[in-house]
């Protein structure tokens, strides 16, 4: 399997090295040359089976040759041996035809370790294979950092460093970062935003000096590698609730367009989903993009559901690539126009042409916080604030065919966000058991100014080599 960039001007690679550099050299993002299709019966044949080895015929055409059968069949074992429930990905009845499907049983309990949970030792793998290392530096507001640092943890071919905005993430999130005590995890804490954390991240990659001598590399949710292991949760629940011969909805709570791309790289699989719901917060950059055909960014408010506070959704220029037909120029074009005029459009006829797979549905903080409350009145389920933004999105833009099936996806689990669940339902989520010392344990953080050369030296500092 080879892989192009929808700019047009980088390498066509294989997975390996697609996994390894990320981001395409032209600015763009990998997609496989050619959709890989499953037919009916391949469907058929993976209903019943464990998660693991579903996920081994969802991701093995995308590997190509680049890893054999049984390493990968090996890492996929080991990667969902570590969810804390038999299922990994868990469907729960909500209506007579909606179903949530549970993304949070991961180590970090939010849907990020599924695709993270699995790059890790891929890197791990393909870098001990070639003799190479790699320096992973992360900036997150959130979730992605303790998702990638669990990920990586204890690798002998990565050293991994994460900044994060000091006091402006909550307290789990923090720890769930800071309390891990392998070596090769180093946690900066930086005297400034989330945004200044972006700033010197883009300045170390910027540098290429730095960037050469320490091997730098990033896990954000371009990576191709994260794609495809969110696409088989997209089968797994598909193949459970009856596809092929049943079609499906999906609603799925977003920022970067990274989750529910996956759902649109299932459909392209030959999955029946006539249905893809963009659940927003008042950052409804993609819902507004829905209504009207143009992508316009205005600036970014704090709202309930952090995880979702995005006005870029980088992973959308891989729907833009398909929508235009593949023509990379019309995507540069309206890459170039978003850098310049924060906005573009995409004509008419590919508008409605959208329209007959996606829909956006918004929800203020208001809303979400009354739906966490009706949700638990009347279904007896705690959710998190992302989840019920996707249930009440999926129940209103979910439409389906006579018999299909509506499936909204729960990203995270309420006790990443006690203080907004509690003030919505009057009650307060405990972490799962093996969490629940969370608060005791001790904590490993350096603090830094918001200062380029004050975190390279960090870095520099840290190295295991
Ligand atoms: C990251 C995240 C999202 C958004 O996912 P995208 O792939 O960026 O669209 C939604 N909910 C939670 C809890 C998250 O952590």
């Amino acid at each position: 399997m080879r892989y192009v960039s929808t700019r047009g001007k980088a390498p066509v690679l294989g997975f390996d090295e697609v996994v390894l550099t990320g981001l395409a050299a032209d600015g763009g993002l990998y997609v496989p040359e050619d959709w890989i299709t499953l037919d009916d019966d391949d469907w058929r044949a993976m209903r019943g089976l464990p998660y693991a080895e579903v996920a081994l015929r969802v991701m093995l055409p995308y590997v190509g040759a680049a890893l054999t059968e049984e390493e990968l069949a090996d890492l996929l074992e080991g990667a969902y041996a570590r969810f804390d429930h038999p299922a990994v990905a868990p469907l729960r009845q909500i209506g007579p035809h909606d179903w949530l499907m549970e993304l949070f049983h991961g180590p970090t309990l939010a849907f990020k370790d599924h695709a993270m949970q699995v790059l890790g030792p891929l890197f791990d793998l393909l870098l001990t294979r070639s003799g190479r290392r790699l320096t992973i530096v992360g900036a997150t507001s959130g979730d992605t950092g303790s998702a990638a640092i669990e990920a990586c943890r204890d690798r002998e071919a990565i050293d991994i460093f994460i900044l994060h905005p000091k006091d402006r993430v909550s307290e789990v999130q923090r720890r769930q970062m800071t309390t891990v005590q392998s070596p090769n995890v180093h946690n900066i804490a930086v005297n400034g935003t989330f945004d200044d954390c972006q700033a010197l991240l883009k300045s170390l990659f910027a540098d290429t000096a730095f960037r050469d001598e320490v091997n730098l590399s990033a896990v954000n949710s371009i990576n191709w590698a994260r794609i495809v292991g969110q696409v088989v949760y997209y089968a797994w629940a598909g193949v459970a609730l009856g596809a092929p011969d049943r079609s499906l909805g999906f609603s799925v709570p977003t920022g970067n367009f990274g989750n529910i791309f996956a759902g649109y790289v299932a459909r392209q699989m030959g999955l029946p989903i006539d249905r893809l719901v963009v659940g927003s917060n008042r950052n409804d950059i993609l819902t507004r993009f829905l209504e009207t055909g143009t992508m316009s960014q205005e600036s970014v408010v704090p709202t309930i559901s952090p995880s979702m506070d995005i006005q870029v959704s980088s992973n959308f220029e891989r729907l833009l690539f398909e929508l235009y037909g593949r023509d990379a120029d019309e995507v540069r074009a309206a890459m170039d126009s978003l850098r310049q005029n924060g906005a573009y459009s995409v004509p008419d006829d590919l508008h409605q042409e959208l329209l007959g797979l996606f829909r956006g549905h918004r929800l203020t903080d208001a809303e979400t916080s009354d739906a966490m409350r009706v949700i638990l009145e009347d279904a007896g389920l705690l959710v998190d604030p992302h989840t019920a933004i996707g249930i009440v999105a999926g129940q209103i833009a979910g439409r389906r065919d006579e018999g299909g099936v509506t499936v909204s996806l729960a990203t995270a689990h309420p006790a990443k966000f006690p203080d907004a669940v509690e003030k919505a339902t009057g009650v307060r989520p405990p972490l799962p058991t093996r969490l629940a010392d969370l608060l005791q344990r001790p904590e490993r953080v350096v603090e830094a100014p918001n200062d380029t050369r004050a975190i390279q030296a960090i870095v520099r500092e840290g190295l295991r080599r």
